[in-house]
């Protein structure tokens, strides 16, 4: 026995062992504890699982013992033996990792089947097609999930057997068409891997096992981790447990229901189940299954029990359960809760519910959403009145609200690359059934249909989780993939035509339907509420326009944490006086530009102040470098040669002067103000005239907030910030208004992290950039990263993405390190986020962790941001 315990068996577990035991092994640990109807068995730990991985890919000898040790436990309670010719223990061998990733690694049911066994079995049961087709299916799988033969080849060869016999389903298929299936099966086997099929079930067990760990590092499985910032030293635990047969009749089946509805949140028993089956059935979606309901009719008590069971767990976990069941010759077994995944309106529904029922408090609510969630909740809905006037074309199952609209495409790959290529910006996923292959396709589509599958196959749990509109299990579309085309309705559809699909009631449209924007109101309104009760960190909104400062207010934003004024500059009407500052040979040339540019400049802001109201607003000056506003196209370079009545050549000389070798890394920033201070002085005449118009308009007192960008040293900006200065004084004491105003600093440059103690002698609030901070604390490019980062993660050098998630051992440090040495400066300095990390839950958390005032994140973040603030909050409170 080793030293360490890596095996327990279900009555040694309990619900708080998930770290060990995976969420599956601890809530089968705890079902049993509860005295609930539960096959017996036993979890191979995570921690078994790493050490497999520390082991270069290998059970080492003393967990093998220990493995076989708790075999034959599981024989002793089971009163069974392994390959027993009378009398045989057959089990399942399934993943469950600490967090739970549906369908993203393996299973193996009716392990332990052989040549003897299976007639144990047959005469056990007096069922020789039910023994017979529990040993093709085992044959098939650990094939497929052990040897990783394709699954294609064994349903060619059911497929050719049906044929024969003149049959549609499998179900058609006697106990001697099993018999013959097993051969061809086990044929193929051999022909495939060059040995026989293994007959002795340890052997098979092992072999399962090193599969179920092997799982843990595929492809699809470290995609979700990624997506879903699962550590990828956490490990699997796999759960080895006595079969119980939902194929064994048609008193047997199996099923998945949640305690509440997954789409909606209403509080109803929500399920379905399949008679004869086994699990995988489906949830692959292959056949379609009958409503939970209908239980009530076919085996009452089994119902009754089911019914009474759910109830209890939920009370137990006080959550929404998901649990998968199954029925052998009218016996009722629970093979798995879970708190259940769900849409995002079902988790605030749920989570508002569960208060109101008393079952949980308002932090304990506030804990149950997950932020990212939100997501799929704040983007637009179809226009009403479009929807009324489009033309249903066909009906699905409503299986992932939102609106999806997007044009047609038939794989996954086909859906990632055209996406990611920019050839369909928008594209709706349509398939047979989807498989946990599909993920990347899924992920970036607007939205999934499918023809078959009900509301627990793999499309409609994938999608809920991800919060991408999903309407399964339509079956009047006939696909044909070799075309690249479906019929519905009597009308083709092709690839790269457009339709239209809603996740809420399953519908279908043959069109592109327009989009309104959401809103916040009813639970979401009420649990936010909540959120905002519980937070300590501010929320502001990044924004460059009217639209978005009023779309960050909308959301909850409290103040603008970053308004970039170079976005400003763009717009087709100033572009060319930009430009002509841009050419101009000197001071007065530049400054006879920039007159030019102030009326629109000082108009933006007027507009901004007035949405913000009373809401502060930091304003950031031009940050980019100069070459970003020329035209590169020889014809545009003509043409703005010819407005600025300048010759070509010296309009590509002025170009060619601005090349940089590192542009990200030259003069842009404050360094743009400290050679042309001009530009300083125009900005700050913009905003301080606009606040003095505004105030004078509306009464409103505003305090200007100024940020200077790209400040490395403490004396560049005191340099810009003596421009700002005398200009912003020089125009209050004229308008003879009390307006006060502050300038502060970007930190986005390592330097500045650690000189700021210095820096904030003349910055008066920091806002940390940690776009820029991120780019240069590694050194790497965030406009060219992402072309080798895919590597970093492959090779487990990074597990996520540093622009996405804010990297907390390094960059993290340089922010909690400045923001101290700020605050021992000026104890009042104020303390923000502006960059992307700004609205991503766990840096949202950090930004909580080292006491910064606010975060800044675009404005369909903000909602996201705020939850997450609450959540961090309520788990990290301040003292
Ligand atoms: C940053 O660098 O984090 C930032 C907010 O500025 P920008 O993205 O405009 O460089
Ligand atoms: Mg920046």
């Amino acid at each position: 026995m080793s030293q360490k315990k890596y095996l327990y068996l279900f009555s040694e577990g309990n619900k708080d062992m998930r770290e060990i035991l995976g969420g599956k092994g601890a809530n089968l640990a705890e079902m049993t504890r509860a005295g609930m109807p539960v096959p017996q068995g036993f979890t191979i730990s995570t921690e078994a699982c790493t050490q497999y991985y520390k082991d270069g890919r290998q059970i080492n000898e003393e967990i093998m013992a220990d493995i076989y040790e708790y075999i034959g436990k599981l024989e002793e309670i089971a009163g069974k033996k392994f390959g027993d010719v009378n009398n045989p223990l057959l089990v399942s061998v399934r993943s469950g990792a600490r967090a739970s990733m549906p369908g993203m690694m393996d299973t193996i049911l009716n392990l332990g089947l052989n040549d003897e066994s299976v007639e144990g079995l047959a005469k056990l049961t007096s069922n020789p097609r039910f023994a017979y087709d529990s040993y093709r299916r085992f044959v098939q799988m650990f094939s497929d999930v052990v040897m990783e033969m394709s699954k294609s080849d064994f349903e060619k060869i059911i497929d050719e057997m049906k044929q024969a016999k003149g049959v549609k389903e499998d179900i058609d298929l006697d106990a001697d068409d099993m018999k013959a299936l097993v051969v061809k099966f086990k044929a193929l086997y051999k022909e495939k891997m060059g040995k026989d099929f293994p007959s002795d079930p340890k052997e098979q067990l092992i072999e399962a096992v090193k599969a179920v760990f092997r799982s843990w590092d595929n492809p699809r499985a470290n995609v979700y981790r990624r997506m879903n910032e699962i550590p990828y030293d956490w490990g699997t635990a796999v759960n080895v447990q006595c079969m119980a047969f939902g194929n064994s009749g048609n008193r047997s089946g199996t099923g998945v229901a949640f305690t509440r509805n997954p789409a909606t949140g209403e509080k109803a028993l929500f399920g379905e189940y399949l008679i004869n089956a086994q699990g995988e059935d489906v949830v692959a979606g292959i056949r379609t299954p009958s409503p939970i309901s209908k239980l009530h009719e076919e085996m009452p008590e089994v119902y009754d029990q089911f019914v009474e069971i759910a109830q209890r767990l939920e009370n137990h976990y006080k959550d929404m359960q998901d649990m998968e069941f199954t029925i052998e010759n009218g016996k009722l077994f629970m093979l798995q809760t879970r708190n259940g995944k769900r849409t995002a309106a079902a988790a605030l529904k749920i989570a508002v519910d569960l208060v109101d029922e008393g079952m949980i408090d308002e932090k304990e609510a506030v804990l149950r959403v997950e932020p990212k969630q939100l997501d799929s909740l704040l983007h637009p809905q179809f226009d009403p009145a479009a929807l009324k006037a489009a033309q249903v074309i066909g009906k699905g199952l409503a299986a992932s609200p939102g609106a999806a609209c997007g044009q047609v495409v038939f794989t996954a790959e086909d859906a990632k690359e055209y996406v990611e290529s920019g050839k369909m910006p928008k594209v709706v996923l349509v398939r047979l059934e989807t498989s946990p292959e599909d993920i990347e396709g899924m992920q970036v589509a607007q939205g999934i249909l499918t023809v078959r599958g009900g509301m627990t196959s793999h499309a409609a749990v994938v999608a809920r989780g991800m919060g991408t509109c999903c309407v399964s299990g339509c079956g009047d579309i006939v696909v044909d993939y070799d075309a690249k085309c479906f019929t519905l309705a009597g009308k083709t559809y092709h690839e790269g035509d457009w339709i239209s699909i809603d996740g809420s009631t399953g519908n279908i449209y043959g069109e592109a339907i327009p989009t309104a924007d959401a809103s916040i109101s009813g639970d979401f309104e009420r649990f936010m509420e909540w959120a905002d009760v519980a937070r300590t960190l501010k929320v502001f909104t990044n924004a460059d326009n009217p639209h978005d400062a009023q779309q960050g207010v909308n959301f909850g934003a409290e103040g603008i944490g970053l308004c970039r004024t170079e976005h400003m500059f763009f717009e087709a009407d100033r572009i060319k006086a930009v430009r002509e500052m841009i050419v101009a040979e000197n001071v007065e040339g530049r400054k006879k530009a920039l007159a030019k540019i102030l009326p629109y400049q000082q108009g933006d802001f007027e507009a901004m102040y007035k949405v913000m109201g009373d809401r502060p607003m930091t304003i950031r000056y031009l940050d980019p470098p100069l070459h970003e506003f020329l035209p590169t196209k020889p014809a545009e370079i003509e043409e703005l040669a010819a407005d600025l009545g300048i010759t070509v050549d010296h309009l590509n000389t002025v170009i060619a002067s601005l090349h940089e070798f590192n542009p990200m890394m030259g003069h842009r920033g404050c360094r743009l103000a400290v050679a042309y201070p001009e530009i300083a002085e125009m900005q700050t005449t913009a905003v301080i005239n606009a606040a003095i118009n505004v105030h004078k308009e509306t009464g409103l007192n505003i305090v200007p907030h100024i940020m200077i960008p790209l400040v490395g040293e403490v004396k560049e900006l005191k340099f810009v910030k003596d421009v700002v200065v005398a200009t912003a004084d020089k125009l209050i004491a004229e308008a003879g208004v009390d307006m006060k105003y502050e300038v502060g600093t970007m930190i986005e440059i390592p330097r500045a992290a650690l000189t700021a103690d210095e820096i904030a002698t003349e910055a008066e609030f920091f806002s940390f950039g940690t776009n820029d901070l991120t780019q240069m604390t590694f050194g790497f490019s965030r406009d060219d990263a992402g072309k080798f980062l895919n590597y970093y993660y492959d090779n487990k050098v990074y597990e996520s993405d540093p622009f996405a998630h804010l990297d907390q051992k390094g960059v993290g440090k340089l922010v909690e390190m400045a923001a101290k040495l700020g605050r021992a400066t000026r104890p009042e300095l104020g303390l923000g986020i502006c960059g992307e990390h700004g609205g991503d839950p766990t840096s949202v958390e950090f930004c909580h962790r080292v006491g910064l005032d606010y975060v800044s994140c675009s404005p369909f973040r903000v909602p996201i941001a705020r939850l997450a603030a609450a959540q961090a909050a309520i788990k990290n409170p301040r003292k």
